[in-house]
């Protein structure tokens, strides 16, 4: 029996049931983390989405509970291999020894084949997830994943775009090249831009246009090596600026001067290069950085966030409301254990990737306007399936097999009776290899943890060396003194060695900001960048602010969620703190 104490009278409930119910659901519960054996808590407002959801709380921790979701998607690691429907060489994100049937992307959407031909009978007896892999084995897969774009060939995970090259995560957007993470036009060795247009070597820019080496900012055009600007023009080595022009080194020139400087550092010389970068570099680690990157966000827990509301754990996102425990997501509410979801509205999606476009989905890879699907893995416009694999508009399938409305209820149940449908994503299910995925990105781990934890480990990469036709020595020093002949010939990444080419679209750019041939691969490129980007995690700090002006006496003492680990070195402040340093 329930006792409520009010006002010092005590009450005897007559609805113990309901309200025990509810306060012990609402309450945190501390677990231990199956993977990784570090304690972890359910936050109380987890429980009502996974009871709505009909799934069980996860047996991981926030981390181990991520990287699951994100082994799911092989982000950038190619390789060659043949079609094995029309024998042409494709691009593709199974290793050339791995035992899937791959098709080329005009194979795989051609209506040549269908899903359903590989169907079979779902067998009560064995776990479901054994009989989906069996699937996943049969079924052709799509050798990279581009969707509705023209001359995306060389890349992954492109869609709605036009001419782009060796670039990952690309949606509405054009002539892209090397870059990850991108809306926006004309971008080359670029992460994570929106509505930009002619930015080169940059990270996170939001509203940015005709810029180079820039950090972080907003709003911003004809800025170099600068970080953390907003409505800023004409700005060169410069750290957390608002609304100026003809700065270099935060001191304001004027226009002549300015342009004057200007000239030097862009002279088109490979040395000069360096040593702005090196200027760069010392900028970014002096500069004042904030907890977190929002822009228009509430309420939030996470990191480089824009228009989002009550987002916990949430990083890389755009528009989404109630999303805790997910990565680069646009446009999704109620989504749980995600990453990679959108560009088109998704909601009450739970242990997913890659999901554009659709509603109750759990525990399923690469889908494109599907809804209410389990434990499904590359459907096109399909609703209703169940461990299905390679359906293109279908609706009621188990296991590729084509049933009635009411005899896929009925085996439905069944799955639900044995708690099929409310497990968490398994490591089984995906069709990568640990180190070839995204949470190899940012939750690296040994390889001997990872097969303990069930993951597969991919040994040889995709390396051509050899090849080259000119040692990076003999590159000439200034852009200035290279014309197309260049093109044609191969080159030796000073880094891995790995060969290279210079593309022509490339030369017009880097003759265009007067910037020299890159040494390094595109590969070596993207990885550079991708450390000056934080990683999905966070840690409790305190603010590192000491300034005597401010209203605290000594140190600030605000703490708040950050994704710069502890031992970084940079000058983390409080919102409050940030906001008095900035001009
Ligand atoms: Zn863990
Ligand atoms: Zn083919
Ligand atoms: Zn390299
Ligand atoms: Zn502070
Ligand atoms: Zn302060």
């Amino acid at each position: 029996m329930l006792i409520i104490r009010l006002n010092g009278i005590i009450k005897k409930s007559p609805v113990k049931s309901v309200i025990n119910k509810t306060s012990r659901k609402m309450k945190p519960e501390t677990r231990q983390c199956q993977n990784c054996k570090k304690d972890f808590t359910i936050e109380s407002e987890d429980f009502g989405f996974y009871e709505r959801m009909e799934v069980n709380p996860p047996e991981l921790c926030i981390e181990c509970g991520m990287s699951r979701t994100m082994a799911l998607r092989n982000e950038r690691t190619i390789y060659w291999r043949n079609c094995d429907k029309c024998k042409t060489k494709t691009l593709s994100l199974y290793h050339p020894n791995s035992s899937f049937v791959v098709y080329c992307h005009d194979c795989w959407w051609s209506d040549q084949w269908d899903g359903l031909d590989f169907g079979t009978e779902y067998n009560p007896s064995r776990p479901l997830l054994e009989q989906i892999n069996e699937l996943q084995r049969k079924v052709p897969r799509e050798a990279v994943i581009i969707v509705n774009s023209t001359n995306c060939d060389f890349g992954n995970n492109v869609r709605d775009s036009k001419n782009c090259y060796f670039s990952f995560q690309v949606s509405h957007a054009e002539n892209i090249f090397y870059s990850t993470w991108i809306i926006s036009k004309d971008c080359m060795d670029s992460h994570k831009i929106t509505d930009c247009e002619l930015t080169l070597y940059s990270v996170n820019l939001t509203n940015c246009y005709h810029s180079a080496y820039l950090q972080d900012s907003i709003s911003c055009s004809d800025c170099y090596f600068s970080y953390d600007l907003r409505g800023c023009n004409y700005c060169l080595f410069c750290s957390n600026l608002r609304n100026k022009s003809y700065c270099i080194n935060n001191q304001q020139l004027s226009r002549e001067e300015y342009l004057e400087e200007s000239k030097k550092i862009f002279d088109g010389s490979y040395k000069n290069l360096q040593n702005s970068i090196k200027k760069y570099e010392e900028i970014k680690q002096k500069a004042i950085r904030k907890f977190a990157f929002f822009i228009r966000s509430t309420d939030c827990v996470g990191n480089y966030l824009e228009n989002s509301n009550r987002n916990f754990w949430s990083f890389e996102g755009v528009e989404n409301q109630d999303v805790r425990y997910v990565a680069s997501i646009l446009h999704s509410k109620n989504t749980y254990w995600g990453y990679g979801i959108g560009v088109q509205p998704t909601e009450n999606i739970f242990c997913s990737a890659v999901i554009k476009g659709g509603s109750m989905i759990k525990n399923s890879f690469n889908l494109l306007n599907a809804s209410f699907c389990d434990w499904c893995d590359s459907l096109v416009s399909s609703n209703n399936c169940i461990a299905c694999v390679g359906l293109k508009k279908k609706e009621y399938c188990i296991l590729n097999k084509q049933y009635t409305k009411e005899e896929y209820k009925k085996i439905k149940e069944v799955l639900k009776q044995k708690g099929e449908l409310a497990q968490f994503m398994s490591p089984a299910f995906s069709v990568f290899a640990y180190n070839e995925t995204a949470a190899n990105d940012h939750f690296p781990l040994e390889k001997t943890e990872v097969l303990h934890r069930g993951y597969r480990w991919q040994d040889d990469s995709f390396l051509t060396t050899g090849q080259e036709t000119m040692k990076s020595e003999n590159l000439p020093d200034n852009i200035k003194d290279v014309n197309e002949e260049i093109l044609k010939e191969i080159f030796a990444c000073v880094k891995c060695r790995r060969n290279y080419r210079i593309i022509q679209d490339e030369l017009r750019y880097l003759k265009q900001f007067s910037l020299p041939l890159p040494r390094e691969c595109p590969q070596c490129r993207m990885f550079a960048r991708r450390a000056m980007h934080l990683p999905y995690r966070l840690w409790h700090r305190s603010c590192s602010c000491e300034e005597k002006s401010h209203n605290h006496d000594g140190k600030c003492l605000n703490e708040f969620e950050t994704s710069y680990a502890p031992d970084r070195p940079e000058k983390v402040y409080c919102e409050s703190c940030y906001n008095k340093e900035v001009y």
